[in-house]
């Protein structure tokens, strides 16, 4: 039995006719119109228009950079708003489930306690990769998506590519892979393997690798038949007009943003080798993201003292697997300096 998208579909998403806005039923072409049709403020001050529900121009920026259809992409505030979205199309409340692999993103979790959505949770093995067979054992009748996180946050590695196929060949229902810190990875992104599995869904987000956390602008990239269903169901004007334009400008100076992610990759480098030279450093996990997992003599402790010294780290102690760990984002060189200052005064 293969991938069927009708059958993993709520009921009544698929019977849905969805909110028609005024930018919906008259498109513009560019000519010049005199709009008097969605009850706007017609003085001009740069927003006083309602946002293009489809972000056609921003699509199409996004669609040349990723070697992608504007037709596979889909956007949200946030990538938070767009793994809702998925919940809220594929997830039955209180009848289906989905699979987490902690210690991942913590909001799968949160987002399935909303949706009032099962949330099965397989371990990742010691060296931190997803355990396949177990996942696959865990699936039943009402398994609608898989999520999988790679790099994954909190741990920074990347997860095996024939552990991901197995899990796109095996599994019926939808495999997300969350692609938040691809751009700080030498793993190539799973956007071309889109056209060879129908069950794929990648994000992606401005937050991490773009330096955009703040305009809140996340990607989804699928079928369009997948797209098809998320857009019946996304709240119209779902990413402001200031966020469209602020992501257009971001993509149009590809050189800056490398940069500044060869700048943090450069850090990160810096970073783990003091790591090595700090006695209450354990282990040092490997990365392909932004931010380093260690493992330290008294993760509660070293927490403290490093805020003591006005740096802010996370605490991932009570993660599971990750026990006495914290977790480094990488700064600027000079926040940086400050940290290993700080790292070599403590003892
Ligand atoms: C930071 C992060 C995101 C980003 O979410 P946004 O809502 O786009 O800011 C998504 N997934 C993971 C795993 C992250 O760590």
């Amino acid at each position: 039995m293969s991938f069927n998208l009708d059958k993993i579909t709520r009921e009544n998403v698929k019977g849905l006719k969805p909110y028609s806005s005024a930018r919906d039923e008259y498109v513009s072409d560019g000519s010049e119109m005199v709009f008097l049709d969605a009850n706007e403020n017609p003085f001009q001050n740069g927003v006083n228009r309602y946002p293009d529900p489809q972000q056609r121009s921003l699509k199409a920026v996004l669609a040349q950079q990723k070697s992608i259809l504007e037709r596979n992409v889909l956007l949200g505030n946030g990538s938070d708003e767009v793994l809702d979205l998925l919940f809220r199309a594929f997830c039955e409340p209180k009848a289906d489930n989905v699979i987490t692999l902690p210690p991942t993103y913590g909001m799968y979790k949160v987002l399935a306690d909303i949706n009032v959505v099962g949330n099965r949770e397989v371990l990742l093995l010691d060296n931190f990769q997803p355990d396949v067979d177990t996942i696959l054992a865990n699936v039943d009748n009402h398994t609608k998506i898989i999520f999988i996180c790679s790099p994954n946050n909190p741990t920074g590695n990347s997860f095996n590519k024939n552990s991901i196929i197995r899990l796109l060949k095996e599994f019926k229902g939808l495999v997300v892979i969350d692609e938040a810190y691809i751009d700080f990875s030498n793993e190539e992104s799973w956007i071309s393997k889109l056209s060879e599995y129908p069950n794929l869904i990648i994000t992606q987000t401005l937050s991490k690798a773009y330096g955009m956390a703040g305009i809140r602008l996340g990607i989804c990239f699928a079928s369009s038949d997948i797209i098809s269903i998320l857009n019946k169901i996304k709240p119209p004007y779902n990413v402001n007009e200031l966020t469209q334009q602020r992501a257009i400008e971001r993509f149009a100076d590809m050189e800056r943003v490398k940069q500044e992610v060869n700048s943090i990759l450069g850090e990160r480098q810096k970073l783990n080798e003091t790591l090595k030279s700090i006695p209450f450093v354990s282990k040092i996990y490997p990365t392909d993201a932004n931010f380093i997992l260690v493992k330290v003599d008294d993760a509660d402790k070293r927490y403290n003292e490093l805020l003591r010294k006005g740096i802010v780290i996370r605490n991932r102690t009570t993660q599971p697997l990750c026990e006495n760990t914290l977790r480094f984002t990488i700064g600027t060189k000079d926040e940086n300096n400050k940290l290993k200052d700080v790292l070599k005064s403590l003892s």
